[in-house]
């Protein structure tokens, strides 16, 4: 089984930690940690860790930030093959701010990323596509739809129409983020295209509400289930996640976790280890199990990519 991830990873600035919080950097300055995040990476690495063969789609610069990028992916096992370098250009970034009411403020640069050109150039998009179509699986999100251009995203649609007629699986997080799209009605359009060409949602409930203003988890399963989804599975924080499963409607309850560091990455790696297990052969219940298991490893440790020893030894444990 191989799966690709498409999207975008960039360059995170964050508050260093300490036992006591934010350590000073002098004139009431934080200290920055420096790292890379982003949705789809975010999955892909963990897909990687629960032992599929990943490829990450995306563009970089050549700069030294891109550079390290491709280290820790190729650390991971991930294939960079399908990732193209544009020449003087460099990742996004964004800052995070811890704001005195104890909540996380995100701050972004990545109007200029070179990821927002996925799926634009004829020539690249073609041999994209040769790529793709060797995978059983592709991943994407409404982050990755969010920094396409609208040109880009209706390739795409027809690309992965045409993956799906194919035997190809296609899996979706809708990630709603207001700010990336021009409007709430044009980020429900191109969520709706997309959501026809899902075979399995891993959506987040909080993410659906903000997008369509649904009441209750009932409207989100009656949109979703008619736009054709299979499997459509609703996380919920703590609460038991909402499985959809063709006809077959059930609940499983999230095992409670002892201390609940940061929920940075928790959707994106429940959805890892969700999808590591069914590509496996695992069923939609036991896949979520899995989801929950591999999201509280990374919630008990502050960052959205937990380093690789603290998440096989809280595997292990
Ligand atoms: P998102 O990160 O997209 O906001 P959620 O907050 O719904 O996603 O969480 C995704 C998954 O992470 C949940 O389904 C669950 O497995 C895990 N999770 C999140 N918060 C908690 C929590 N407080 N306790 C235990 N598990 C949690």
């Amino acid at each position: 089984m191989k799966l690709a991830a498409l999207g975008e990873v960039m360059v995170e600035l964050a508050p260093q930690a300490s036992e006591k919080g934010a350590q000073s950097g002098g004139a009431g300055r934080p200290l920055l940690a420096q790292s890379y995040a982003g949705d789809t990476y975010n999955t892909a690495v963990y897909i990687a860790r629960g032992g599929v063969d990943v490829s990450y789609v995306t563009l970089l610069g050549d700069d030294p930030y891109s550079e390290e990028v491709l280290t820790r992916l190729a650390g991971e096992g991930i294939d960079t093959s399908a990732i193209v370098r544009l020449p003087g250009r460099c990742p996004g970034l964004y800052m995070i701010q811890n704001t005195a009411d104890g909540e996380r403020y995100f701050t972004y640069w990545r109007g200029e990323a070179p990821a927002r050109e996925l799926f634009t150039d004829v020539d690249r998009r073609e041999q994209l596509k040769a790529h793709l179509r060797q995978m059983d699986c592709l991943y994407l999100s409404g982050i990755t739809l969010a920094i396409m251009t609208s040109e880009a995203r209706a390739e795409l649609l027809a690309f992965l129409g045409e993956y799906r007629a194919n035997g190809g699986r296609v899996a979706f997080d809708s990630n709603y983020r207001p700010r990336l799209w021009r409007s709430v009605e044009a980020a429900r359009t191109a969520v709706a295209e997309f959501m026809a060409v899902t075979d399995m949602a891993l959506l987040t409930f909080e993410d659906e509400q903000a997008l369509w203003g649904d009441t209750d988890t009932e409207q989100c399963v009656q949109r979703n289930t008619a736009a054709g989804v299979a499997e459509l599975v609703i996380k919920r924080g703590a609460e038991p996640v909402l499985l959809q499963y063709r006809s077959e409607r059930s609940e499983v309850e999230v095992p409670a976790v002892s201390s609940v560091l940061d929920t940075t990455g928790a959707g994106d790696s429940f959805n890892a280890g969700y999808l590591a297990a069914r590509l496996q052969g695992a069923s939609p219940e036991q896949s979520i199990v899995a989801g929950n298991r591999c999201a509280a490893r990374v919630i008990g440790h502050r960052g959205a990519i937990i380093p690789r020893a603290d998440y096989f030894s809280a595997s292990a444990a």
